[in-house]
């Protein structure tokens, strides 16, 4: 499998050179030049099969042959340790909790993969990587924790000073070692703009090898697709079924897409997104107008210019009549986001957190005009990671998940600096 740049389509290279480089030189983003096709057997057959068999038989078109089967099975298996329960919370309305890994959030998925085909690839080169990260929270840990210790691996992850909550900047800032944690004065948009910069400076990439950790990275992509297959084996009788995905960067919805191009038989999506509605409003009027972003209550979902889109509509031909049919943008308040936390605690007693909520909302918004489909949204992450949200809205106090509990005693160790490129640029060349 190759992979080519969308802004340049003749630049092709290899599944290994495109996690390594993250972005095409011209700043293009990598996409694979075919999309494998999966058997009716393997659909068939899902429930039947093992979480690594599913993962591995899926990723394994995606990776190059000069990654074994043997290495490719065990990274697959280490990726995806941990459960991935379909919870049922109403007729034809099921929670795919994807917060059962190490740092409560689906992005570990991605990070963990990322991490270990990297250090496949550090060792194959003999050459340390540098991976840069931007966060507007849950990215952050995932990728602290699943490169943490990673040997030949340094990882520098920015983030908006005062725009991420307490708890998720502990998860990422107190390791040390190999991670260092760079808090910039502005918005999340500043920090992307920043990565990009970096990726484009000569001089950076002369010195050192850079590679980027965010959903950008098709390496964090692939795997993302696991979990929709994992959903359906979990299915008893699937029909019409549909996916409604709390989004910001638009990777776990471009994830979705590839699965259904896989083969998996889904009906439709939902775009779920907070007040940030730049792709929702795509969708109903075939204009795209990228703008800065709004701070919300979920908040890993405020992107005012979201990096997986041009993914998202080459996988639909650039066609908005097609793209359009298939996934269903609605965009929901605050104060909508925090009813749907309330009622249904009330009702199921089951605790949402802010971004799974959205979610939940816009599959509630799509199963009015089609009853008859069967909806799971994707619970992204564990409610207890936004205490304070989550307790105000359900008006109830809950107690914090064991990791996070034992965070409160350790030690930020960021830095600060500017969303200035050259103020960043001289921090990269000095660590
Ligand atoms: C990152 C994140 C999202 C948004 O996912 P994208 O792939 O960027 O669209 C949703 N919920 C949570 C909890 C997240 O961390």
């Amino acid at each position: 499998m190759k992979y080519y740049s969308l802004t340049t389509p003749s630049h092709k290279i290899s599944f290994q050179q495109a996690v390594v480089s993250g972005l095409a030189p011209d700043g293009g983003l990598y996409m694979p030049e075919y999309i494998p096709e999966l058997s009716n057997e393997f659909i068939g057959q899902l429930p039947t099969l093992s979480k690594t068999d599913i993962g591995f038989t899926i990723a394994r078109p995606f990776v190059d042959e000069s990654i074994a089967d043997e290495t490719l099975r065990e990274i697959v298996s280490e990726t995806i340790d941990f459960d991935f329960p379909l919870v049922v919370l109403e007729e034809n309305v099921f929670a795919l909790e994807l917060f059962h890994g190490p740092t409560l959030a689906f992005k570990d998925v991605g990070a963990r993969f990322l991490a270990r085909i990297l250090r496949h690839i550090a060792k194959t080169i003999h050459q340390e990587i540098a991976v840069l990260v931007a966060t507007s929270g849950d990215t952050g840990s995932a990728v602290a924790h699943g490169f943490y210790n990673v040997e030949g691996i340094r990882v520098v992850i920015l983030y908006p000073s005062g725009m991420v909550s307490a708890l998720q900047e502990k998860q990422f800032s107190t390791l040390g070692k190999n991670i260092q944690a760079i808090k910039v004065a502005g918005t999340f948009d500043d920090c992307q703009r920043l990565v990009k910069q970096a990726f484009q400076d000569e001089e950076l990439r002369k010195t050192r090898f850079l590679t980027s950790a965010n959903s950008i990275n098709i390496a964090r992509l692939i795997p993302q697709t696991f979990y929709y297959f994992l959903a359906w084996s979990q299915l008893n009788t699937p029909k019409q079924v549909v996916f409604s995905v709390p989004s910001g960067n638009f990777g776990n919805l471009t994830a979705g897409v590839l699965a259904k191009k896989m083969g998996l038989p889904i009906r439709a999506f939902v775009a779920a997104t907070n007040v940030n509605d730049v792709v929702p409003e795509y969708l109903h009027t075939n204009i795209f107008k990228p703008r800065a972003s709004k701070q919300t209550i979920s908040n890993a979902m405020d992107v005012g210019n979201p990096s997986n889109f041009p993914r998202l509509l080459a996988l639909y031909n650039n066609d908005w009549n097609y793209i359009s049919k298939e996934i269903h943008g609605y965009a929901f308040t605050d104060a909508e986001t925090q009813t749907a936390m309330l009622d249904v605690f009330t009702q199921k007693k089951y605790v949402l957190d802010p971004h799974g909520a959205v979610g939940y909302l816009g599959l509630k918004k799509y199963l009015e005009s089609t009853p008859s489909a069967q909806g799971i949204f994707l619970e992204t992450a564990h409610p207890s990671k936004f205490p304070d949200v989550v307790e105000s809205a359900i008006q109830q106090s809950i107690t914090l998940h064991p990791s996070l509990a034992g965070l409160s005693h350790k030690q930020i160790q960021s830095i600060s600096c500017t969303s200035n490129f050259s103020d960043f640029k001289n921090l990269l060349m000095k660590h």
